[in-house]
């Protein structure tokens, strides 16, 4: 049996409807932005495997300092203990976070960096006596897999099993173009009730939900309103943390600062599952008392992992480097260069970008959205070519490792305006 019939007898995998889909591609090794399979054909991971990798694949300068870190301190439980590693990283972190930013609570993924941030904020009003009951998010925005999560995720199409089992969200709409009168009124009606603890908001690109992207200058006085109303906010950075919207954080764009923080994703670079909640010392102070009560019981596991930190701390020498700089505007140029070539064409709707982030709606006569019948065709038409793309419905997005070479970029670009011309006669018949 072969590596893919032996995965199909065991194995689930995610997002995935295991009788319709095609067999997994088996990936044996990879370096770069490049993937290989068995045979040595490679892909060119366009989508930095689910928004994850910032300095390519088996990163040497990863590896070693993981290496090093696995033979030194493995891990430790880190209720009553702590190591190097944590300490570093949180000290390296506040140094890059927004302002008010000072305290750092780990955790190994981005939806629990969520749950915590969600929870830190129900009992910031809790333990103060004045319990609040509002959670508030956009439309669309994502947060992730857990219930919590889930909650203040949009309604989105894939989350339709749970939806009855979700404690309620009060929802405002994106404030995208056009609609940030709309999104900032039915936000401040929501705070007048009092009841809002926190406002959560992917900072100006929502991922999941389509790559939605708006302006610093709404988020901002939305954000101002919720202090006004002495609401929190949390910025999700899972996606978009780390360099990757053409800033450290997208939160540098805004003239307002939240009060928690969530980073996962690109912050071990891609290597290991670490994530962080970070919150001001207003928030921590909540907690601060001689009341056991107060205390924030949460925790995980592999809590603040020593091996995951030590990648988070290699990936942040390897970002602060003036070689990752340039490769973040490098390809942030080539993007737009890409935007400016295929404007006129007849199969595209409409194209946006920010940062090293782009998307490029197809022009598809089914409607716009995840289950659209193109992605699966439009999906398989780039692997053929040596492409990993997965569009979310009919849009088509990249989010590449920053080194990836301008050659791949080519290779990639290239292969959409040959999808965009066949694709489009396709629609055409
Ligand atoms: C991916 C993502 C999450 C969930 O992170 P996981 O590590 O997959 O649990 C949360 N928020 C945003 C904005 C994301 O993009």
């Amino acid at each position: 049996m072969n590596l893919t019939e032996r995965d199909a007898r065991h194995i689930w995998h995610p997002y995935t409807q295991m009788k319709t889909a095609a067999p997994p591609l088996p990936v044996v090794k990879a370096e770069g932005a490049l993937l290989y399979d068995e045979q040595g054909r490679s892909y060119i991971d366009c989508v930095a495997s689910w928004w994850v990798n910032l300095h390519g694949h088996a990163h040497p300068y990863i590896a070693e300092k993981v290496h090093q870190q696995l033979l030194q301190l493995e891990h430790v439980i880190f209720a009553g203990f702590t190591h190097p590693p944590a300490v570093e990283l949180a000290e390296r972190l506040i140094g890059h976070l927004p302002d008010r930013q000072n305290r750092i609570f780990y955790s190994d993924n981005g939806s629990s960096a969520v749950e915590i941030g969600i929870k830190m904020a129900i009992q910031y009003f809790f333990n103060q006596g004045r319990p609040r009951t509002q959670l508030v998010a956009f439309d669309m925005g994502f947060h992730g897999e857990t219930f919590g999560a889930m909650a203040a995720s949009g309604d989105h199409s894939f989350f339709t099993a749970f939806q009855d089992f979700l404690f309620e969200v009060k929802r405002i709409p994106n404030p995208v173009q056009g609609q940030e009168a709309a999104a900032l009124e039915a936000l401040e009606a929501h705070l007048k009730t009092g009841e809002v603890y926190a406002f959560i908001f992917e900072p100006l690109v929502m991922g999941a939900g389509g790559m939605i992207m708006y302006e610093p200058e709404i988020l901002s006085q939305l954000m101002a309103l919720c202090k006004k109303y002495g609401a929190l906010c949390i910025a999700d950075e899972v996606m978009t943390g780390f360099g990757r919207t053409g800033r450290m954080f997208a939160c540098d764009y805004l003239t307002e600062q939240p009060d928690i923080m969530c980073l996962s994703k690109g912050l071990t670079g891609g290597t290991l599952p670490l994530a962080v909640t970070s919150c001001t010392e207003e928030v921590f102070e909540a907690f601060w008392s001689d009341d056991k009560y107060k205390t924030f019981f949460h925790g995980h596991s592999y809590t603040a992992n020593p091996v995951g930190c030590a990648a988070a701390l290699a990936s942040l020498d390897l970002l602060e480097s003036e070689g990752s700089a340039r490769d973040r505007q490098r390809v942030e140029a080539q993007h737009r260069a890409f935007r400016a070539r295929i404007e006129q064409h007849p199969a595209v709707r409409s194209s946006r970008q920010r940062g090293t982030i782009l998307a490029v709606e197809f022009e598809s006569e089914e409607a716009t959205g995840y289950f659209n019948n193109l992605r699966d065709q439009l999906y398989h038409y780039f692997l053929d070519r040596g492409v990993l793309l997965r569009p979310l419905g009919n849009l088509i997005y990249m989010i590449p490792p920053y080194c990836i070479t301008n050659e791949q970029l080519e290779q990639a670009y290239s292969a959409m305006e040959a999808a965009f011309s066949a694709f489009l006669l396709q629609e055409q018949d």
